[in-house]
């Protein structure tokens, strides 16, 4: 807010009203003679006696409860044969209306080569024909010497990125139409840069409110208020005069007529377009309105067809993850990931070489630093960088991060991290060639004393920068960050499946051992029947169950017969074959519910479930005259066994039971062996 004396450009005239838009409080010193009047008394003077009844009401009708009027209003100065065009809008507690005389003529005309630039400007489908176009027909509207498009970069530093300088027509809005006017007096800026400095933070700000600002003539003498020493706040006003550096500014590109424009992006502005010329340049009001809805309408169509670039190339991107091709049903670890898409991801990134660490391991694939620079880099970004979207660099050299890895090749960098386990993330890295860029700057050089600059013969300067690689676009960091959470998801889904495979075959050793196990404790390793422990085991549930329900049971105890003999005579291993045989034999002639156990040495357990003491005998007859039939190889004479036989009694323990078998058995042995006795009732 300028509470200076302000200053006005002579283009216009300019009064201040009161809150009401009644009594004059100054007016701009040229009013009278724009309007051919007698300068107004600002202590008794309304605005009805400048501007008539009618007029005066219109305007305060239309400012009623806004802080604009909605459009100019047009009226013919009674005085004059002349017509003009007013603006009202408030500042602060007063009303200023502004006031700017209108040429007619060709305004017909002028309606419709808009409406036909505008159509063409809607079709362009790339950015240089937009904008090739819209300087074009800017120039062609009013004439200016030069009228370029200057972009502004991440660093606002601006680059004109087209331009249209004037041919030879007659300059259709001049002051004197007509006039031949020397052409080429302004040079040409096309690919020139303007140093951020040009452009400083309260300049840009005033665009952004204010898109359009005309300056017919740098040079002419300014207008004041009157009375002097009025202070108002005329920043909003179209009016106002430039600022004495932007004066000095524009003098020294050799620009005395200006009109510039700001281009509106969706994060701030995108650049101005500015009409410059080498002598004053008078612009009319519907002149100016005609070019600022040109290069709005170029404006939003250029940032559609950036949006649509940018929508294609992520659905590029888009169309090359892994979670979306067919491959998602088998998961791949992350080098088979890598070997398959590195190619793709090089290309899609504009990377001259990419690599993917994972826990430790790092997959290389075109122009990549070595292994070891890379995971000192893994462990400087993941220190440094712990938020989760990408990190960044164009300048290896330069970056603390980087600069002392040695990646001389490798000037830019963008690394994606892929969080597999929040502990320790996995990165996927791109990496781009230094590109060497000569910088042509525009009248001056930028604050950069290390880098070395080269004047011109056209007064520009030359700039070589290098150690820098292409800069990675935002829309590149939106798609590196789609590319690492599909990467992450992939590797997550790899690892999923290979613990699942683990864990099943430790399930599957762990159920073998299990078996194992249960084969050890529970059965005799020569024979394979049930051993001692099980067997006992056995006839414990047994005993259980004939207590709760009396289902008897019986015990046969059976040793072999001189077993020492075929011992001795044939050898051990003929003994353990006789041992195996025997014990195949017994186990196969049993029912199922009758279980065969080794007790010890050549003796021998069957626990007969459900016996009585006849069947216990009718069985242990017919296991006895069925051994005697074994054969085995080695042994020529029949094997006999002989064996007790004790039933269940219901103060029966394990112990009990056995020892009165056990008894039985050796009254068999003694009474001649190959026979069969019954356990007495009571052995004690
Ligand atoms: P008896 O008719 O009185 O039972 O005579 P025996 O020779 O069978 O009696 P003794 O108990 O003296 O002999 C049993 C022999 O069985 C002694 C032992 O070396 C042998 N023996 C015990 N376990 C095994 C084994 O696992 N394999 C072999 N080959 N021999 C065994
Ligand atoms: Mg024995
Ligand atoms: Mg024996």
């Amino acid at each position: 807010m300028s509470k200076h004396h302000p200053l006005l450009q002579a283009f216009g005239a300019l009064l201040v009203l009161d809150a009401d838009s009644r009594r004059i409080q100054a007016v701009s010193s040229n009013l009278s003679s724009l309007l051919n009047i007698p300068i107004p008394d600002v202590r008794t003077q309304t605005l009805t006696s400048v501007l008539g009844k009618r007029l005066s009401q219109r305007v305060r009708y239309e400012l009623q409860g806004k802080q604009r009027l909605s459009g100019p209003l047009t009226f013919k100065c009674p005085t004059r044969s002349q017509r003009f065009q007013l603006h009202a809008y408030r500042s602060g507690m007063h009303v200023v209306i502004e006031i700017e005389p209108l040429h007619t003529l060709g305004k017909q005309r002028l309606l419709g080569t808009v409406n036909e630039r505008l159509m063409r400007l809607a079709e362009a489908t790339h950015q240089e024909e937009l904008l090739d176009y819209l300087v074009m027909a800017v120039q062609e509207l009013t004439g200016h010497d030069r009228v370029s498009v200057c972009h502004f970069d991440s660093d606002w530093h601006g680059l004109i990125v087209a331009e249209s300088l004037a041919t030879g027509s007659v300059k259709p809005g001049s002051v004197s139409p007509g006039r031949e006017v020397p052409l080429g007096r302004l040079p040409a800026l096309l690919g020139q840069r303007f140093p951020a400095k040009d452009f400083p933070v309260a300049l840009r700000g005033a665009y952004e409110r204010h898109p359009v600002r005309l300056i017919q003539d740098v040079a002419a003498p300014c207008e004041h208020l009157l009375p002097r020493g009025a202070v108002v706040d005329l920043s909003d006003c179209f009016l106002r005069a430039p600022a004495p550096e932007r004066q000095q500014y524009l003098q020294r590109l050799g620009v005395r007529g200006a009109l510039s424009v700001a281009m509106q992006g969706d994060t701030g502005l995108w650049g101005l377009l500015f009409c410059h010329s080498a002598s004053a340049y008078p612009v009319t009001p519907p002149v100016r309105d005609a070019v600022r809805t040109l290069v709005q309408m170029a404006t939003q169509r250029l940032l559609l067809l950036r949006a649509r670039q940018e929508a294609r190339y992520l659905q590029r991107v888009q169309d090359s993850l892994v979670l979306s091709s067919n491959n998602r049903l088998k998961p791949q670890s992350p080098y088979q990931l890598f070997t398959e898409h590195a190619e793709t991801w090089q290309s899609l990134f504009r990377a001259h070489g990419v690599a993917l660490w994972v826990k430790g391991s790092v997959y290389q694939a075109g122009n990549t630093p070595k292994p070891e620079a890379i995971s000192q880099l893994v462990t400087r970004i993941e220190k440094a960088h712990v938020h989760s979207g990408p990190w960044c660099t164009q300048e290896t050299a330069k970056e603390p991060l980087t600069s002392s890895l040695g990646m001389s090749e490798q000037s830019g960098v963008l690394a994606v991290p892929l969080p597999t386990d929040p502990s320790q993330r996995g990165w996927l890295i791109f990496f781009r060639p230094e590109q060497v860029e000569t910088l042509y700057w525009a009248m001056q050089p930028p604050s950069a004393p290390l880098t070395p600059m080269m004047m011109l013969p056209s007064a520009a300067w030359c700039e070589e920068v290098t150690g820098k690689s292409e800069a990675w676009q935002r829309v590149e960091r939106l798609a590196a960050m789609d590319l690492g959470e599909d990467l992450t998801l992939a590797i997550s889904a790899y690892e999923i499946s290979t613990l699942n495979m683990h864990l099943e075959r430790e399930r599957k050793a762990l159920a073998d051992a299990n078996q194992r196990l249960e084969q050890l404790a529970h059965f005799d390793p020569l024979t394979q029947v049930w051993n001692r422990y099980r067997i006992e085991q056995a006839i414990d549930a047994e005993l259980v169950a004939a207590k709760r329900y009396g289902a008897a049971f019986a015990l046969l105890l059976f040793d072999v017969d001189h077993f020492k003999q075929i011992n001795d005579t044939l050898g051990h291993s003929v003994g353990d074959d006789v041992l195996i045989s025997l014990a195949r034999m017994v186990e196969s002639s049993l029912r199922g519910c009758d279980h065969l156990g080794r007790w010890g040495g050549e003796e021998f357990v069957v626990l007969a479930t459900h016996s009585s003491m006849d069947a216990a005998e009718g069985l242990a007859e017919r296991l006895r005259s069925l051994v005697a039939t074994l054969q085995v190889t080695g042994l020529n004479q029949p094997m006999t066994v002989s064996i007790g036989v004790a039933v269940w009694q219901p103060d029966d323990s394990c112990k009990t039971i056995i020892a009165r078998a056990d008894a039985a058995m050796y009254r068999a042995k003694r009474n001649g062996r190959n026979r069969v006795e019954i356990a007495e009732k009571n052995v004690q």
